[in-house]
């Protein structure tokens, strides 16, 4: 279970140590994995404009600000898996980042998602992403709804 100090993005690192500068504005992110965990911590802390600020096109920027409010009002979040990283490093341009998002509305579900990002102006964008079917695990890995069970005796729909 994730102790209170602990980062939203289960990094296992201390909330200050990991997303906060991020989302304090302290630090940049060097790469798109942690762009990306700090977004699923502001989503955590429902820092909106965090989000609307690290993200592209902000065309118009109070329709996703009401969409961004109504999303956070009925979602519960329960974790983050990093599935995998592409490219997204210190010196790329560009980076994707696959990842499960779990949360509960009424039971806890999955957003998949590989997400694009992209560097302007040195610093890291969420461009777009790409909703993916619910990622199935090995029967004994840890289930992506962060009960700590095994899928198998989890959420392992046969
Ligand atoms: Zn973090
Ligand atoms: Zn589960």
């Amino acid at each position: 279970m994730i102790q209170r100090t602990d980062c939203y993005c289960g990094s296992r690192k201390k909330y200050q140590y990991c997303c906060e500068p991020y989302l304090s504005g302290k630090k940049l992110p060097n790469t798109a994995e942690q762009l990306m965990r700090s977004r699923y911590s502001a989503f955590c802390q429902k820092e909106i404009p965090y989000l609307l600020d690290t993200a592209i096109p902000p065309e118009d920027r109070s329709t996703d600000e009401q969409e961004l409010a109504k999303t956070m009002q009925k979602t519960t979040w329960l974790g983050l898996t990093v599935v995998s990283t592409q490219q997204g490093k210190k010196q790329d341009q560009v980076g994707f980042v696959e990842f499960v998002a779990a949360f509960q509305v009424d039971e806890p579900r999955q957003h998949h998602e590989r997400s694009r990002f992209i560097k302007k102006n040195q610093r890291w964008f969420y461009l777009d992403g790409e909703i993916l079917p619910d990622l199935v695990l090995k029967g004994n890995a840890d289930c992506w709804c962060g009960s700590g069970k095994k899928y198998r005796k989890c959420h392992q729909h046969n």
